[in-house]
């Protein structure tokens, strides 16, 4: 079994040293998405991090629904991402929804507008903005910066009363213009939409910030480290302040650490949405997409997943990891686990022309050499045959082993077959072989006649069963274009590739999520969606072999 607690990282370093010096006495961590999308798999290192960081110290982790936006929320997304939590072998203790302490925020925020550490501002969005000032300027007070507590009081009340249009006012908190740090120059903490949340409905028109939120959702459930990603690390300073000046009783910590990117990836939530609303991908468990439900109908496992994300480390630096390396993790996940069967992804037929016409025997074949514990299958063999196309050259160059005129190759799991002759159409495309086969040459009865360079695979014409071959390619060409704006220009064309053949009769047993290892196609997954009745629709999980070594 995998073993979480092997590896070191500073966040784990920062618990131990807080739990040794008495600064906690236990451990909460929290994986908060918000409900605006499906989980990706950055989401599933958040999920691994937080995760794995209490179990090892015997603390708790709870998925709390950071929905604060009505806007672009969704049960949809609420019941997805529980969904893949729960798949990637994660249970979660408290399941909170930040919507469910907006009385409790808005007391906050009551609170901080008596204490003369808040104020309603009149200006709007592009006022605020233009008077923040720089990195290098300080920004300029508010006009309404002066307001006394009883008007904010009356003001921030009649907010909620729905007294005024999205937009008119907001409410700020009262800190420093000129503070080198941005996020300390008076943020806005509360907004007015008038907007039906998915959880609230229509009880609130004003809803609090996430920055604001946040910290205060943290304090509520006492988190004790609030882990995130880099780009709040500027945040902090207004973290520490809010769960400060609003007194909570319970004061979390947050630690940042570097957000996974993998190359030729989109990793966005925002991108990702694109893409499906757009139709490029077939809905967001579209197998070419990097989010957990396109993993796993691409027939990742949660394993696979878990440890690509543990080998990735937690740092306080940027860096991208090769998609490769996830590759790797499957191939070493279902190494031992799948079983091999054979499947012609682009059938050629071929006839042995001295085998008896009504004949059919059943070969012996292994189910996982590698593993032998899982026993034999048997596979019918006949007079007529598919291959690859490609497994038949007319005129083929040197070094070529498999069938051509003259040319004798082995039969995976049956015989010795050699090619006499070959039927092409009026385009000239050959549409059939002809051969002779070796009944000395059975597999598994120790001939040592002679040696063939080529094995290659096959089905029986007869009993094969019809299958549709989904073949993918990165969705997004450039390696470094995954993140950008601009990746939709980058969208790669022959990104799916879909092929019709023919696979192993036994395969009528196979269930949707199954996956097997196709001889010499590589790993290969029953997609849930599109296999129904008798059609039958196999994902390529990933392709034998890689130039990538761990
Ligand atoms: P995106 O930028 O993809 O829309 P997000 O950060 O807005 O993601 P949230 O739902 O707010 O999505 O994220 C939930 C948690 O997952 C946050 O703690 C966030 O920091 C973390 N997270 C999001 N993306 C990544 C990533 N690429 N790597 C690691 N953690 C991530
Ligand atoms: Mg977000």
């Amino acid at each position: 079994m995998e073993n979480p607690s092997a590896s070191s990282n500073f966040i784990k370093n920062i618990v131990m040293e807080d739990l040794k010096s008495g600064k906690v006495d236990y451990i909460l961590t929290r994986f908060p998405p918000e409900p605006n999308g499906y989980l990706h798999i950055g989401h599933a290192k958040s999920i691994c991090l937080n995760f794995e960081l209490a179990d090892e110290f015997n603390g708790k982790t709870n998925l709390r629904f950071d929905d604060t936006n009505p806007v672009k929320e969704d049960t949809e997304y609420v019941e997805a991402i529980k969904e893949d939590v729960a798949w990637l072998g994660f249970e979660w203790d408290g399941l909170f929804f930040a919507s469910n302490y907006f009385e409790e925020m808005y007391n906050r925020a009551v609170l901080l507008i008596k204490k003369g550490l808040a104020f309603v501002d009149d200006q709007s969005a592009d006022e605020i903005r233009n008077t923040r000032g720089t990195l290098t300027q300080p920004g300029q007070n508010s006009p309404h910066r002066d307001r006394t507590v009883e008007e904010n009081l009356d003001l921030f009340e009649r907010m909620r009363k729905g007294e005024f249009k999205d937009g008119e006012k907001v409410l700020r908190a009262k800190i420093d213009m000129s503070s080198p740090n941005i996020n300390l120059r008076d943020p806005v903490i509360y907004r007015i939409a008038h907007v039906t949340h998915h959880n609230t409905g229509d009880k609130w028109c004003i809803y609090p910030m996430y920055a604001f939120a946040h910290p205060l959702e943290d304090a509520i459930e006492g988190v004790t480290h609030s882990i995130c990603t880099l780009e709040f690390e500027d945040q902090r300073p207004f973290y520490d302040w809010v769960v400060s000046e609003c007194e909570m009783e319970h004061q979390p910590k947050q630690y940042e650490f570097a957000r996974l990117n993998i190359t030729n990836t989109v990793m966005s939530k925002r991108f990702l949405k694109q893409l499906v609303d757009e139709n490029i991908v077939d809905g967001w468990d579209d197998p070419r997409m990097p989010t957990i439900s396109g993993l796993r109908r691409k027939g990742y496992t949660p394993e696979s997943i878990r440890n690509f994300v543990r080998e990735t480390g937690v740092a306080k630096s940027y860096s991208v990891a090769d998609e490769r390396m996830l590759e790797y993790f499957i191939r070493e996940d279902l190494k031992l686990k799948a079983p091999r069967t054979m499947a012609v992804l682009r059938p050629l037929k071929v006839v042995i022309t001295n085998y008896p016409e009504d004949q059919v025997e059943m070969l012996d074949a292994e189910i996982n050499p590698e593993n032998p514990d899982m026993g034999v299958r048997q596979i019918p063999f006949s007079r007529e045959i598919y291959i690859e196309q490609d497994d038949f050259m007319e005129n083929p160059p040197n070094k070529y082993f498999r069938l051509f005129p003259g040319n004798e190759v082995r039969l995976k799991n049956a015989y010795f077959i050699k090619c006499n002759d070959f039927i092409k159409d009026a385009e000239g495309n050959v549409v059939e072989i002809h051969c002779t086969y070796d009944p000395e040459t059975k597999s598994g009865s120790g001939f040592t006649g002679r040696k063939v360079k080529g094995t290659i695979h096959w089905v029986d014409a007869k009993h094969a069963l019809p299958a549709e071959f989904h073949l993918f390619e990165p969705l997004i060409l450039d390696e470094e274009k995954g993140d950008s704006d601009n990746f939709m220009e980058h969208i790669n064309p022959n990104s799916l590739e879909i092929v019709h053949g023919f696979v192993e009769p036994n395969m009528k047993e196979a269930q949707p999520q199954d996956k097997f290892q196709l001889f010499r196609h590589g790993y290969f997954n029953i997609d849930p969606k599109l296999t129904k009745g008798d059609k039958l629709v196999y994902n390529r999980i990933v392709s034998l072999k890689s130039s990538f070594e761990l």
